[in-house]
């Protein structure tokens, strides 16, 4: 079972996609792989800031940290999203809990040429701990979290585990 610090960036980013898709991930189910989605978001990642050097923070990997200590996350998609500001939210507390004062993070959406800047409040800071704990209180759940609405798991890789009858 996971605990407070191996928590990471995909992990809120299903908490907030879906309860269910995290908890399928967090149990080693993972068709991904399978998902042209992903290997669009893989494709994209690799073209995009290739001068830049990500940091490993073992459960969170980001893109990279520039000189003001802001984080920078590049996204496949074209609109951001609340599960995008969550991710970089998260990396943002990680970088704190290891000394480093993240100020905040900028999120790039190639695709559309947007930016979009989430400076790291207080605020901030508390939801990030309260996503966490709502990511561990997901792993703990004895049973799957029910699926969402059909129509919200268009593109989702678990599509077939969670429909197929
Ligand atoms: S297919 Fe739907 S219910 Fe299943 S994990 Fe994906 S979003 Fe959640």
């Amino acid at each position: 079972m996971i605990g407070y610090e191996d928590v990471g960036g995909v992990h809120i980013k299903y908490l907030y996609h879906c309860r269910r898709q995290l908890w399928l991930y967090l149990r080693g189910i993972r068709p991904e792989h399978l998902n042209t989605a992903v290997q669009l978001g893989e494709a994209v990642h690799d073209t995009s800031y290739t001068r830049n050097t990500p940091v490993d923070l073992g459960a969170a990997k980001l893109d990279f940290v520039d000189g003001g200590h802001w984080v920078h996350e590049v996204k496949s998609s074209g609109r951001p999203s609340p599960a995008d500001e969550a991710q970089g939210r998260h990396y943002c507390q990680r970088l704190h809990r290891v000394g480093i004062d993240a100020q905040g993070a900028v999120l790039h959406y190639p695709k559309t040429r947007r930016t979009q800047r989430f400076p790291y409040t207080p605020e901030a800071a508390r939801q990030a701990d309260e996503d966490i704990r709502d990511a561990l209180t997901v792993a703990r759940a004895p049973a799957s979290p029910d699926r969402l609405a059909r129509s919200a798991c268009r593109g989702c890789s678990y599509t077939d585990y969670c429909w197929t009858e």
